[in-house]
């Protein structure tokens, strides 16, 4: 006998909602996504998925979305004192921008009947409500860091994923499709987008980041002006205490520092805990609280201990003094990388 299933309503077509969507019409749930903006767009993001695994992306039903993706296999790091470390990556990484992945999420959920809105903004999301899913993306919070990406062509990178700290932020480098590089960091709030052309300001924001030989290499290469975004309002860790209804998703739920290259996965893995709560839900096997708290408790499980060490990490990343110990003993290689990168994951 067929069951009669609700319809489940998202709100946010970023990774957590897309993925959920293509992961809840595999199990024939009825879905609906409201996404605020459209496809395809750059967004600020540095575009390395790592720590998701491949049976998890199995799980969502998107792993053949990420099969030609960049493989990423070496990472090598520099603080204003030169190379702190070279090495493998525990695990591969993968490279691929969200203007190509974002589309491809939605071209799948819309071929398993799944519907999507675009310029639709969800009003009066805050409470949440039964049947509705929260994955609008971080909180909208003025911070004091100023995140930057643009991709560029011609620029020859040293590793798979390239990383350059200093007391002023830190950049990651690491490449996409068709030959280009994602260049993304997070800068103490200097100057914003304008003058000088947008590609100028990334530019511009390393330099003052104390990268003068990056920013010298950046000139030489060639940006992709539209590629060029920027973010400035987000909030780090676990956002806010959520109402009883409310089901959050992806950074609506958490967000973990963006060195970490972590919040991609923890945007899927986190709509995968999300999934049979919801196929319960939508089949009147369970009541919508019960579904909002087990995906939290999985949530808790799954990611505490995580953004624990990372915003014990950033902290000592970001502040002059600790990070140059820090560095310093992971240069001398006391402090072991391959921990600290199972740590954030
Ligand atoms: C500088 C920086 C660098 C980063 N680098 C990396 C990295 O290298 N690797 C990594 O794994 N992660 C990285 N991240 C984090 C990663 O981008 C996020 O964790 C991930 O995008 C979260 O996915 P999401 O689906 O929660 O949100 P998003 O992908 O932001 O999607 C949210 C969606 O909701 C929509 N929306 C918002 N409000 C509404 C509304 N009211 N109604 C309808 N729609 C709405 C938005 O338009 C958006 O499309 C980085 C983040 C920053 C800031």
């Amino acid at each position: 006998m067929s069951v009669a299933r609700k319809e489940v309503e998202i709100a946010g077509g970023g990774l957590a909602g897309l993925s959920l969507g293509v992961a809840l019409r595999g199990r024939g749930v009825p879905v609906r996504v409201r996404e605020a903006g459209v496809y395809p767009r750059h967004r600020v993001c540095g575009e390395f998925i790592s720590g998701v695994t491949d049976d998890e992306l199995g799980g969502l039903g998107i792993a053949d979305l990420l099969e030609d993706a960049e493989r990423h296999t070496s990472t090598v790091w520099f603080d204003e004192g030169g190379e702190v470390m070279r090495g493998e990556l525990p695990s591969a990484a993968r490279g691929v921008s969200r203007f190509c992945l974002d589309l491809r999420l939605v071209q799948r959920l819309r071929e398993l009947g799944g519907m999507v809105e675009t310029g639709a903004r969800v009003e009066g999301v805050a409470g949440g409500r039964e049947g509705l899913v929260l994955a609008v993306g971080r909180p909208r919070r003025e911070s004091k860091w100023l995140g930057l990406k643009a991709h560029y062509s011609d620029l020859r990178l040293e590793a798979g994923l390239e990383v350059h700290v200093t007391g002023k932020g830190y950049v990651g480098l690491t490449g996409v499709e068709d030959g280009r590089v994602n260049v993304c960091g997070l800068f103490d709030r200097g100057e914003a987008l304008g003058a000088g052309g947008r590609g100028g300001a990334v530019v511009r924001a390393v330099r003052e980041a104390g990268l003068g030989e990056l920013a010298g290499r950046l000139e030489e290469a060639e940006v992709d002006e539209r590629s060029v975004t920027g973010v400035k309002q987000f909030l780090l860790g676990w956002q806010p205490r959520a109402g009883v209804d409310e089901l959050r998703l992806g950074d609506q739920a958490a967000m973990i520092p963006p060195f970490t290259g972590n919040g991609m996965s923890m945007a899927f893995q986190g709509a995968l805990d999300a999934v049979e709560p919801l196929v319960g839900w939508s089949e009147g096997r369970m009541g919508w609280r019960e579904a909002v708290s087990m995906v939290r408790k999985a949530h808790r499980r799954r990611f505490g201990a995580r953004l624990r060490w990372s915003w014990l990490l950033h902290g000592l990343l970001l502040n002059g003094g600790t990070r140059q110990v820090c560095l310093g003993l992971v240069r001398q290689g006391w402090v072991p990388f391959e921990a600290i990168y199972r740590r954030v994951r």
